[in-house]
């Protein structure tokens, strides 16, 4: 008799309060994992069938009005300590732990690194998918492995920083593996002096506001949190993604000529290219607190579309293709989307 507790299938399950936008959407089946071995037990149970999508907090996807597939989402808990010496340590934490309880909880301990990417919405297991980053700092600068289970094979995998192949909102997981695995926990290595990264303008101006010539983590934590808060919606006050677009990189040529004729184009070398901030093309386009329907551009920051109370998958779709086409009928770069749709 095969006594394996099987993870429950659940049918017909509402998205609207499990993605940050809010949309109104409803799972076809709606699966969630809370220990490691639930995983394998899905596998075998040979019950996940295509399609199918990964879902953690939520906070970088949208859905249509009917998701005619599987959702799984990974509820798995645990933060522990793998390795320490007297400088650094190795800090392990399930998937399913939210980002930012785990930020708190290495600046409570001393462990240093995360802090400027405090309050970023969403789970540990989604990170390394998009690298994700804020105030001059990126989730691959502190993350040594990422271990997950091969969807297709059942196997369990270890990546190494370099095998993440990771770039600006980009990784393996988004690119070669998308789809194929489920990142079950992931290690980062962070140090036990703390060395302050204030190389981003608005987080040393806030911190100098605030008379913090030598601030210590705990305080960069408390500010990057604030500020973030002062221009971004709260997820349980209006529906957003975070960013809606990525910052396009183009080529010095493209970028010169651009900065001729607009002397106040916003952007920095990065690579070979330049990033130019979409948030500034989008506000050129004149798109800044305008709507369509029940989707908007937030008036505080143009790169974040948001809820207004109703909006439907194709009116956020609608208005982010308009934007798309304006800024590239305007400026010749073609704006990719940060916010992923996830449609089956
Ligand atoms: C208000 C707001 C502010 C934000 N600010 C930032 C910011 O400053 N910087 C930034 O980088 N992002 C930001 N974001 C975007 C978002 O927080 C990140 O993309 C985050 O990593 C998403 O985590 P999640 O758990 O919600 O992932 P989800 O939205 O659930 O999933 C995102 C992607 O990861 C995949 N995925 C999730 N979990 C796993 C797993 N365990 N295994 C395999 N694949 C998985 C999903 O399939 C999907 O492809 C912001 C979002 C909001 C709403």
């Amino acid at each position: 008799m095969d006594t394996t507790q099987h993870p429950t299938i659940q049918h017909d399950v509402s998205l609207k309060a499990r993605h940050t936008f809010g949309l109104d959407a409803t799972a076809d089946k709606y699966i969630e994992i809370q220990h490691p071995s639930d995983i394998h037990c899905l596998l075998d149970s040979g019950k996940l069938q295509k399609p199918f999508v990964i879902l953690g907090g939520g906070s970088n996807m949208l859905f249509p009005y009917r998701y005619h597939g599987t959702v799984v989402h990974i509820a798995t808990k645990g933060i522990r300590v793998v390795v320490e010496d007297e400088d650094a340590i190795t800090v392990s934490a399930a998937a399913g732990e939210l980002w930012d309880d785990l930020v708190r909880h290495c600046v409570a301990h001393g462990w240093h690194g995360l802090e400027n990417m405090a309050a970023i919405p969403g789970t540990v297991g989604a990170a390394p998918v998009q690298n994700v980053g804020a105030y001059g700092v990126e989730a691959k600068d502190y993350i040594e492995r990422v271990f997950a289970t091969d969807i297709t094979t059942g196997k369990s995998l270890i990546f190494t920083t370099e095998e993440c192949h990771f770039g600006y909102r980009d990784s393996i997981f988004k690119n070669k593996m998308a789809d194929r695995c489920i990142i079950t926990e992931v290690w980062f290595r962070l140090s036990k002096t703390y060395e302050p990264n204030l190389a981003y303008k608005s987080l040393m101006e806030a911190l100098k506001m605030d008379g913090l010539a030598n601030p210590s983590a705990r305080q960069v934590y408390d500010t990057v949190t604030r500020i973030r808060w002062d221009k971004l919606p709260r997820p349980e006050d209006m529906g957003s993604a975070g960013s809606f677009f990525k910052n396009p990189i183009i080529s010095p040529s493209h970028y010169n000529h651009l900065k001729e004729i607009h002397p106040d184009l916003h952007g920095h070398k990065d690579g070979n290219g330049y990033k130019v901030s979409a948030a500034w093309l989008i506000e050129q386009c004149g798109w800044k607190g305008r709507n369509m329907g029940r989707c908007g551009v937030y008036v505080k920051q143009p790169l974040v579309l948001v809820n207004l109370g109703g909006c439907t998958f194709d009116e956020v779709r609608n208005l982010s293709e308009a934007i798309m086409q304006d800024v590239e009928a305007q400026f010749d770069i073609p704006l990719e989307r940060e916010a992923l749709f996830s449609i089956a």
